[in-house]
């Protein structure tokens, strides 16, 4: 960890085709916000995640773009947040903060351990994601291979998913004793039967059954992925701007009234209590775990 330099979140001026850990490029009226670090299978770090935030605000300045389509290069989406890559970077703090929460690094007396945890989780998880599901423009989340935890946060923050065949999602995070991840929307994208049963089991869901219970909207063959999101924000670009962002706002506040933004709030009291028990049991709010051994349990099980 000590020698490893991260470097700085990108900026919009910074951002481009080719930029790593996200990429960005336009095509006409849609913008190609790519998740970019394959070599850790896209685990979002905090570079990352404020370079995302730096990408979907690039997306919504800029006047031509009308749709946004949220994608991963390499073989996996995400495998979820980044709980043991050498470049994960928990305790550093990037100035161009989201102003949701104070410094989460700041050291002084208000924060302690626990408040630097819920700091960074009001700022870069929780906040982000919900910042980004109320973006005013569509987003489509564009899902091959593994979404995992983190990566679900991101997906399910777009408006829609459509997922390859290959896409397989879980959230195993029970196993760390914590209820599921912070942008708790399990019950309203899975349903809550299914809901529990993937929090119960921790176990992976494929394309298919993903499809089958309404979380994902189409599932195509790996080769004709991008295709079919091209087909479809072809005809989301046909539509007015002031229809888009308000039909957007109209269904996010149809889920609101059901009661998820109010149900995710509640819930993330539950996640921190999770955090600090763990943390008071065994020093670690990770209970333990790490990204080694998330992944063993999930292959000895499926
Ligand atoms: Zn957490």
């Amino acid at each position: 960890m000590t020698n490893v330099v991260i470097p700085p979140a990108l900026g919009p001026d910074d951002l481009g085709p080719d930029t790593s850990p996200v990429a960005y490029e336009t095509d006409g009226a849609v913008a190609y916000v790519t998740l970019n670090r394959p070599d850790y299978r896209n685990a979002q770090n905090s570079v990352m995640t404020y370079s995302l935030d730096a990408a979907f605000g690039k997306a919504v300045d800029d006047a031509s773009v009308k749709v946004i389509v949220l994608r991963a290069n390499g073989k996996h989406f995400s495998a979820g947040h980044d709980i043991g890559t050498p470049e994960r970077d928990f305790n550093t703090f990037y100035p161009n903060t989201a102003t949701l929460h104070w410094d989460h690094t700041r050291q002084d007396g208000a924060a302690l351990d626990s408040n630097q945890r819920l700091a960074r989780e009001i700022e870069v998880y929780m906040g982000m994601c919900r910042r980004w599901r109320d973006i005013p423009k569509p987003v489509i989340a564009q899902v091959h291979g593994a979404c995992i935890a983190g990566g679900l946060m991101l997906a399910w923050a777009a408006d829609f998913i459509v997922a390859s065949d290959d896409a397989f999602f879980s959230d195993p995070v029970a196993r760390m004793g914590i209820p599921g991840v912070e942008y708790f929307a399990h019950a309203y994208v899975l349903g809550a039967r299914r809901a529990k049963e993937i929090l119960f089991t921790g176990q992976r869901f494929t394309a298919a059954q993903a499809l089958d219970w309404g979380m994902v909207n189409h599932v195509v063959p790996r080769d004709e992925l991008q295709a079919k999101v091209d087909e479809i924000c072809a005809q989301m670009t046909e539509m007015p701007m002031q229809g888009l962002f308000l039909s957007k706002k109209a269904v996010n506040i149809c889920e609101d009234q059901m009661g998820m933004r109010n149900a995710m709030d509640s819930v993330f009291g539950w996640h921190h209590f999770a955090h600090a028990a763990n943390d008071a049991d065994s020093g670690d709010s990770l209970g333990g775990m790490d990204a080694k051994s998330m992944k063993a349990s999930a292959e000895k099980k499926g």
